[in-house]
């Protein structure tokens, strides 16, 4: 298969399936760049911005955002130079409208998706790793207090920045934000499917062998 760039990867899978965890360790192996739908909301919300002051209220509830702000979101951040070689996308596109949307901005650009690695992961494990999360209030680093912990309890071992546990990590939300995965997000599997562009890789198996399993499985479109 072509190996030209930009090499654009969608990563899909359920919250807490380890999306952020893969994509950030791909960033650095394979030098595409990683954009989270939800980092950006989160630096939005942090910075106090008109549009994380709106999505705040979707993302408390574990809602998703509305299709138009997120999408518009988006298209501005891949016009940035960084984005050149590739970008690993991390939560986004997460509706059909979005997928399409998706397609399209690319389009503009002369480039398409290369690969879709579905994350296949059990309800019960993500409930378990995202009550679990706690992320770096000043970098954004993600840890998790049984497997992925931090070496010192409550501190970044990146940057020594704050561990915080995100709001939306509770057990009723979670729950919620489960269900609208099923409901909202889970029919991109068919129509990734359908474009032939889905891989599934196991995700209910420790960070490294998800690591070498996803290099497997990018090795088609990366040379
Ligand atoms: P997502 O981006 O899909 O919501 P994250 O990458 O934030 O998921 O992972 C959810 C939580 O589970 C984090 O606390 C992370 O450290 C942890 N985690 C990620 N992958 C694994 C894994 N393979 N095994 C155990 N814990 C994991
Ligand atoms: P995440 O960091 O991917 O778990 O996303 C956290 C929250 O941000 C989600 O529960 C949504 O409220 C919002 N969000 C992130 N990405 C999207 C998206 N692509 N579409 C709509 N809402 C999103």
């Amino acid at each position: 298969m072509a190996s030209a760039y930009p090499v654009h990867l969608v990563l899909v899978g359920p919250p807490g399936a380890g999306k952020g965890t893969q994509a950030v360790m791909l960033e650095r192996e394979l030098g595409l760049k990683q954009i989270s739908s939800g980092d950006l909301f989160r630096e939005n919300l942090k910075n106090q911005t008109e549009l994380g002051q709106l999505a705040q209220a979707y993302m408390d509830r574990g809602e998703l955002v509305p299709d138009n702000v997120t999408i518009a979101m988006v298209a501005e951040r891949i016009q940035r130079s960084d984005c050149a070689k590739g970008v690993i996308f991390d939560g986004f596109p997460r509706t059909l409208e979005q997928a399409k949307a998706l397609d399209e901005m690319l389009a503009l650009q002369d480039s398409e998706i290369r690969l879709v690695p579905a994350l296949v992961s059990s309800d019960e494990v993500v409930i378990d790793r995202m009550t679990g999360r706690r992320v770096c209030r000043n970098c954004g680093a993600v840890y998790q207090i049984s497997y992925n912990p931090p070496k010192v309890e409550g501190v970044c071992d990146v940057c020594s920045g704050e561990l915080y546990q995100r709001s939306d990590d509770s057990p009723e939300t979670v729950r919620n934000r489960l269900y609208v995965y099923y409901k909202q997000t889970s029919p991109l599997i068919g129509y990734y499917f359908a474009k032939n562009l889905l891989v599934r890789v196991n995700a209910d198996q420790p960070i490294d062998a998800v690591n070498q399993a996803m290099l497997q499985a990018v090795k088609v479109v990366i040379e």
